[in-house]
């Protein structure tokens, strides 16, 4: 059986072609899965009947199946959805003043093995395809059809998006198509944990806003933290962002950690502003959320703030982000966290 929701626009009109059919057909299927987000065939009744019926009985319609809902105190949502083979996935919504920012998953687990987060404590158990990332903006959207509008998309659920290009980049076409979700490029950021290849391809292949999950200022820890970074030290990593293609008026997110006695001291503050000196960026401190069976925790109030105000000093746009979920195991590192729009 065919994903059909795993087909982009475009993809969607040549199947049609392929099979003698006119390609607007395929645009016409393209509006009933994302813009109406029908669950069958049998309702796109702009589609010849017997057309219908042969697309139910080599295709098939992807949905997630929600099985648990947990609303934290601050009004963020975490579903756990399963997916066709029983795996489960986590995508959280998050409530700002006017609207919602979702952050979905683009794998099952992920294998990068950062020592700080839960999820890499799970593996990679498989990457998921185009239809299970961009479905979880689709049922999200029905969610919370009631409720403030969702408009921004953070690559920050499980998985090393880059990790999944293809399917990532397929999705984000889906997300952005004017007859499919029609959401904003300029709201949709993919973060990575620095995968440097692929992150050149991202620059060239989409215009989305990009996040770099740096959380060090030595290769030293770098390397200790973040097992990628052995492979695409700081340099490396820095200089593919001086050269990123990034859209008018935006600048790189940098997420920087903060890790008590590890990461935290005012020379690493020091080190960040000096590193980031060529790169619009902007910083977001995140406090270490605690992980079950780590020993790390975040530094204390004051430490967070003096290191805050050095980079405030050099002139950087610095936010610490409280996280929100946290009730729910639902904030960074337990799965993602409040993304700053
Ligand atoms: N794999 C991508 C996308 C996931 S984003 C990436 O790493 O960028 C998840 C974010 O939460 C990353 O910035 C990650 O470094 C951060 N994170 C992981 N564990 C955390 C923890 N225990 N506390 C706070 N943030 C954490
Ligand atoms: Fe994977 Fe990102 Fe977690 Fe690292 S921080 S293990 S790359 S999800």
């Amino acid at each position: 059986m065919i994903d059909i929701c795993s087909k982009t626009r475009k993809e969607l009109e040549e199947f049609f072609k392929e099979r003698n059919e006119a390609a607007f057909r395929g645009r016409q299927l393209f509006k009933w899965l994302w813009q109406k987000g029908v669950n069958s065939f049998n309702e796109m009744t702009d589609l010849p009947k017997s057309f219908r019926e042969e697309l139910s009985h080599s295709c098939f319609i992807y949905s997630l199946k929600p099985f648990k809902k947990e609303l934290s105190q601050d009004g963020t949502i975490k579903w756990a959805l399963r997916l066709k083979d029983g795996l489960v996935i986590e995508t959280v919504a998050i409530p700002e003043k006017d609207h919602f920012t979702i952050c979905i998953s683009s794998q099952v687990g992920c294998g990068m093995g950062c020592l700080f987060c839960k999820t890499g404590t799970m593996g990679l158990k498989r990457n998921l395809e185009p239809s299970e990332i961009a479905c979880q903006a689709l049922f999200v959207k029905k969610e919370l059809s009631k409720s403030l509008p969702v408009r921004n998309i953070v690559f920050m659920g499980m998985g090393e998006p880059l990790a999944n290009l293809e399917n990532v980049l397929k999705a984000i076409e889906i997300l952005t198509d004017d007859l499919g979700l029609s959401f904003s490029k300029r709201r949709i950021t993919v973060s990575t944990s620095g995968i440097v290849p692929k992150i050149v391809e991202l620059g060239k292949r989409a215009d989305v806003g990009l996040a770099i999950s740096l959380h060090a200022t030595t290769d030293k820890i770098r390397n200790k933290l973040m097992p990628i970074n052995k492979k695409y030290p700081i340099n490396k990593l820095l200089s593919v962002c001086k050269n990123y293609n990034l859209p008018k008026r935006r600048r790189i997110t940098f997420e920087y950690l903060l890790i008590k006695g590890i990461n935290d001291s005012l020379d690493d503050a020091k080190r960040l502003s000096r590193l980031l000196a060529e790169i619009p960026s902007k910083i977001n401190l995140i406090p270490f959320n605690p992980v079950d069976g780590l020993e790390f925790r975040a530094p204390d109030f004051e430490n967070i703030m003096e290191f805050q105000e050095i980079l405030k000093s050099k002139g950087y746009t610095t936010i610490i982000r409280k996280s929100k979920g946290r009730d729910i195991s639902a904030a960074c590192g337990q799965l993602c966290y409040e993304m700053e729009t």
